[in-house]
């Protein structure tokens, strides 16, 4: 069936079931209706018997066995199908039918009281052999009925079941092959329209069927899929042309100076400060490109990041340790608070190390000496709490659902060494290759807390 339009197959299963439908019916139709018209015939022989037995009641005591004889072909002969009536007495002389008749009797086989389907001379009988009794002797009788009508009546209902059911099932399946066209039309609109869809219209939708059954929702389907695939190539588009415009004011940078000091012969001093200003944009330059590699890593799913069972609080001190020069220099107090114990989780050491010190150094950037930042961590069912607390200038309320987003700054400014907006974002990546998220709390003026929950080690 591979291959077979969907409309073709509904249609040859609809077929073969309304076939086996019908030929059920029909056949159950048949032969009910030939059990009960033979039951009607049987009852009707009964009749024929029960009449002879009636005669011989009232005529069986008759002294000449001629009269009787008489009498019994009186009845049969008012009888329809009376001919087919036969009867002999005890000693078996026949009373029936009357003579010159032909004798119409139960062919051999057939017991007493029993009902058969015979044929002779080509035509069909139901014949009933019964023993009539009278004063204590036994008078055999046999009576027959013709099968033709009957017979011709089921035939006429086989005859018309046969021609109709054909019929039956060519209109059904026509209608059958109609009604599945135009069900699935909407599919074959929905194909077209999808195949129309690139990655330079993404903001194309497909018109939802009103109907609001499986088809309206695989378009609904579809369209949600474009969506998240447009904001995905939006995303990635806006990465792109971020990217180039952050490399592009280093770059300009330090050709513009080069170009500068390269314009006339200048004293060594002016040479060595156009050499720094060139070699400081470089690093910018240097630095970014990291920062932009290792997004491109988490992106394509490579940097992986497979979690072990980790001391956090090592990790954390390690960092603190790390961070303390830094402190120092810009006159912040670095203070490490941690959880009592070993506090283990999953966590991927390097990665977990990176994300605290993006938060830590911002953390001290954002602070004004003689302010404090708080490395923490708590334990609980839930996992291990890792939070970094600053007393600094704070995020702004409008600000802070966006610190997260890539090359996105507070201030906007594009200088300052390390500043590249995309710290955040990297942190944000690790804390979700831990299965976790970062989350800020920000008060402006008063400080920052950035908050991971890592998950309890397996
Ligand atoms: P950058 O590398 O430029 O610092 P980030 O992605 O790390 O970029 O941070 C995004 C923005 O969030 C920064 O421009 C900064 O203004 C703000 N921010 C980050 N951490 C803090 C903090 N601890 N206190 C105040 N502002 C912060």
């Amino acid at each position: 069936m591979k291959g077979v339009p969907i409309r073709v197959k509904l249609t040859a299963w609809y077929a073969a079931v309304l076939l086996a439908g019908m030929s059920l019916f029909g056949a159950g139709v048949l032969f009910g209706l030939e059990r009960r018209l033979v039951a009607g015939v049987d009852a009707w022989l009964d009749g024929r018997v029960a009449g002879l037995s009636k005669v011989l009641e009232i005529e069986g005591g008759l002294k000449n066995p001629e009269e009787l004889k008489t009498e019994l072909a009186e009845f049969a002969q008012e009888m329809p199908q009376g001919e087919l009536l036969s009867m002999t007495d005890p000693a078996g002389k026949r009373l029936l039918p009357a003579k010159g008749q032909p004798v119409f009797e139960a062919q051999p086989g057939l017991g007493q009281g029993e009902y058969r389907t015979e044929s002779r001379g080509g035509k069909r009988y139901r014949v009933l052999r019964s023993l009539v009794r009278y004063r204590g002797a036994g008078y055999e009788v046999a009576a027959g009925a013709s099968m033709e009508e009957t017979e011709a009546a089921l035939r006429m209902l086989k005859e018309l079941l046969l021609g109709l059911i054909p019929l039956v099932l060519l209109v059904a399946c026509l209608g059958g092959y109609w009604i599945s066209g135009r069900a699935l039309r909407p599919v074959d609109e929905i194909t077209e329209a999808a195949r129309t869809i690139t990655v330079q219209n993404l903001s194309q939708r497909l018109t939802v069927p009103p109907a609001g059954d499986e088809l309206s929702r695989l378009s609904q389907a579809w369209n949600e899929t474009l969506e998240r695939l447009e904001g995905a190539v939006g995303r990635i588009r806006q990465f792109t042309a971020d990217a180039s415009h952050e490399l592009r004011t280093p770059l300009a940078l330090i050709r513009t100076t080069a170009e500068l000091a390269l314009r006339r012969e200048r004293p060594a001093g002016e040479y060595r400060e156009a050499l720094a200003q060139i070699e400081h944009e470089s690093e910018k330059m240097a630095e970014l490109t990291e920062a932009l590699l290792e997004l491109a890593r988490e992106d394509a799913g490579v940097t992986a990041m497979p979690l072990t069972k980790s001391d956090v609080n090592e990790i954390v001190q390690e960092v603190g340790r790390a961070c303390r020069g830094m402190a120092e220099e810009r006159g912040v107090k670095l203070e490490t608070m941690l959880a009592e114990g070993p506090a283990m989780a999953a966590a991927h050491t390097a990665g977990l190390r990176r994300l605290l010190l993006i938060l830590v150094e911002n953390a001290l950037h954002h602070t004004e000496a003689g302010g404090s930042v708080i490395l923490k961590t708590a334990l609980n069912a839930n996992g291990v709490k890792v939070s970094v607390a600053d007393t600094g200038e704070g995020i702004p309320a409008e600000a802070l659902a966006h610190v997260f987003e890539r090359f996105f700054r507070v201030d906007g400014a594009r200088s300052g060494r390390g500043r590249t907006g995309l710290g955040l974002s990297i942190a944000q990546g690790i804390a979700q290759a831990h299965g976790s998220e970062l989350t800020v709390e920000s008060e402006p003026g008063l400080g920052s807390t950035f908050t991971i929950w890592l998950k309890p080690a397996k």
